[in-house]
């Protein structure tokens, strides 16, 4: 694996890096590339089959489904059932994952809970169950590989930002770029939950900065703000997420200064169902 590249973007007159994880892989990419690397890189014969549940469009089952689809694996994916509301025909992260091969069952909503905490319990040493959001420690070795990356590319800027759903890739690559200043902020949740989720891997180092956004956003629901930063950056050059990045971007913009690189998380192949709620939306 080569490293990634680097572009530069312009947003209302102020220049920044992007770190293109993105440009990985069409499926996985971002930091799903990075928290997974370690099972990627897994023999194909350690496992037969790998477990998940969570979200339908979830960037962490696309990731999943397209490691299984190489090493052969069969990939068993769990979601509460899916919404009635019309199932168009639009390639979301859903229809890419099952077209990898990936099988899909849905668990009646009284049942999901126990069902998931079931699911750790009855395996043999050929499965394993990846827990929702890939909070574990064995997300460490490729962020290790990040920011041995980012060293190499001996740049002038010495701030790197990234965005944070549990926190694990922000924690993560902090730890390994001790000598940079870390820059995240919560989209899921507030900055108590998200301290709260990194605690619980790694003490929380100084050069990692949680910066507070403006308004409390909830995760997934849609924001005029964020589609507006989202369009803007589309037209300087580079796509990214419309879940995670909008509220980066917006925190970068207005409580930092310096030059600042930002690692594209990926998420990219989820924008389809985004626009599409957006769009229905107008
Ligand atoms: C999963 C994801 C994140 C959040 O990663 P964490 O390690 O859980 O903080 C950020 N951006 C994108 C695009 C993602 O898919």
């Amino acid at each position: 694996m080569t490293m990634s590249p680097l572009s530069k973007i312009t947003l209302d007159g102020r220049d920044f890096l992007v770190k293109r994880d993105d440009k990985i892989d069409k499926y996985l990419s971002g930091n799903k590339y990075r928290k997974l690397y370690t099972l990627l890189n897994t023999p194909k014969n350690r496992y037969k089959t790998i477990i998940s549940y969570g979200g339908m469009q979830s960037n962490a089952m696309l990731a999943i489904a397209a490691i299984c689809k190489v090493k052969g694996w069969e990939f068993l994916y769990y979601t509460k059932p899916l919404s009635k509301k019309l199932h168009s025909e639009i390639e979301d992260n859903l229809f890419h994952s099952l077209s990898l091969g990936m099988k899909h069952t849905e668990i009646e909503f009284e049942l999901y809970r126990s069902f998931v905490a079931s699911l750790s319990l009855s395996n043999d040493e050929y499965t394993l169950v990846v827990d929702q959001g890939g909070a574990h420690r064995s997300a460490k070795e490729g962020l290790e590989v990040l920011a041995d990356e980012i060293r190499a590319q001996n740049l002038e800027v010495k701030s790197v930002a990234t965005p944070s759903g549990t926190g694990t890739t922000a924690l993560y690559l902090a730890l390994a770029l001790p000598e940079y200043k870390v820059y995240t902020t919560p989209c899921v949740g507030d900055v108590t939950y998200l301290r709260e989720q990194m605690s619980a891997l790694a003490e929380i180092p100084s050069n990692l900065i949680i910066l507070e956004p403006q308004k409390k956003y909830h995760f997934a629901k849609l924001y005029d703000e964020f589609y507006e930063i989202y369009e803007k950056l589309k037209s300087a050059g580079i796509e990214f997420d419309l879940l995670y990045a909008p509220a980066m971007w917006m925190a970068l913009m207005s409580q930092t200064e310096e030059s600042v690189l930002y690692i594209h998380s990926g998420g990219v192949t989820g924008n389809v169902s985004m626009c599409e709620r957006y769009k229905r939306r107008r």
